[in-house]
């Protein structure tokens, strides 16, 4: 991950995520594999930003080394 030599700490926000929470390497050769292949599904998206927090936090919780 370009700027982050150890990935993104989970809790933390993207160096690359703009104001408008637009992906900054978005279809640049940089943009971290897992960030490409990543399909996007309503169930994880839900009806708000902070729907989408909730399941990206207990994603982080169930993931956690
Ligand atoms: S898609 Fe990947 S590189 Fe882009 S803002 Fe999100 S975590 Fe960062």
């Amino acid at each position: 991950m370009p700027g982050m030599p150890f990935g993104k700490p989970a809790g933390e926000r993207c160096l690359h995520l703009d104001l408008n929470q637009a992906c900054r390497l978005f279809g640049l050769p940089e943009r971290p594999p897992v960030c490409q292949s990543l399909q996007p599904q309503a169930a994880m998206c839900g009806d708000s930003a902070s729907d989408a927090l909730v399941w990206l936090r207990q994603l982080e919780v169930q993931t956690r080394p």
